[in-house]
């Protein structure tokens, strides 16, 4: 019986060194909680030292080197877009190739601004266009841009209206989006949905003419793009000869932008599309 008043003793004094040692670890654990939390209630002097030190912890290590990496990426960027040897600036691949095979994607974005006769275009893309015509014009070409950034949502309204249009002929569903593909490119896949591409005829075209035709290769406008173009970083993207690989029939007015005058030589002096050319790198 005595055995077990001292094991119950023990117990009894076990428990009260447990208890007190837990009580002491709230204690400590739950001080810069409660002065943290309850902050509001207490007096603003035992406020101010858990703010501030919350605030410059956090701030202080991550902003210095976050500042040094946005300059360096600046300065790179900055050397890349000096040296316009890079294809992909602002976000944009300019080399990207958009067609059937590769659509853009459907919140495909990008920042314009307009090119000329109130069309857009990609904000880089929009410069250079802007600058060859004003070269074409210092040498008595006035060019006119008739079709420039195109969005992704405008080309499905244009296909579906296109296919509607198959679909009252008594086309089967597959049959009138066959069809309506060969006359409106399918969304996503074509090239006025990325910014970077232009029609581009002459200021009066529409007095002579009333839709776009090849006929336009035997203009003054046509053999000045013809000669120039790539020294603005334009490519005549649907080639005569390239039909059968573009899956595009030829337009001498469909300008694309690829990024830098050095680009669009190298292109051209290549003689491949851009579909061999991006294959062939
Ligand atoms: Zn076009």
């Amino acid at each position: 019986m005595k055995k077990f008043v001292l094991l119950f003793v023990l117990f009894i004094l076990l428990l009260a060194v447990l208890g007190l040692s837990f009580y002491f670890s709230i204690q400590t654990q739950e001080e810069p909680d409660s002065s943290l939390s309850s902050g509001q209630s207490l007096p603003s002097s035992s406020q101010a030292p858990p703010s501030s030190s919350s605030s410059s912890q956090p701030e202080e290590p991550s902003s210095s080197p976050s500042s040094q990496s946005q300059s360096s990426v600046l300065s790179s960027s900055q050397g890349a877009s000096s040296s316009s040897s890079g294809s992909a600036q602002n976000g944009v691949d300019y080399m990207m190739l958009v067609n059937v095979d590769h659509p853009l994607p459907a919140d495909y974005t990008i920042s314009t601004q307009e090119a000329a006769n109130g069309l857009l275009m990609e904000t880089t893309a929009a410069q250079a266009l802007q600058r060859m015509f004003a070269a074409a014009q210092a040498d008595g070409i006035r060019l006119m841009c008739v079709s420039g950034y195109r969005t992704v949502q405008r080309q499905t309204e244009l296909f579906n209206a296109k296919v509607q249009e198959y679909l009252n002929l008594g086309y089967s569903q597959e049959g009138a989006r066959t069809e309506a593909a060969k006359l409106v490119q399918i969304p996503g896949s074509s090239e006025h949905n990325s910014g970077l591409a232009a029609d581009i005829v002459y200021e009066g075209y529409w007095n002579d003419y009333d839709d776009l035709y090849e006929d336009f290769e035997n203009s003054s406008a046509f053999a000045w793009l013809d000669e120039h173009a790539h020294e603005y970083g334009f490519i005549l993207r649907y080639p005569k000869d390239k039909t059968d690989i573009t899956g595009i029939s030829y337009e001498p007015w469909h300008y694309r932008y690829v990024g830098s005058p050095e680009q669009a030589l190298e292109i051209k002096n290549s003689g491949l599309c851009l579909e061999e050319y991006v294959a062939s790198r």
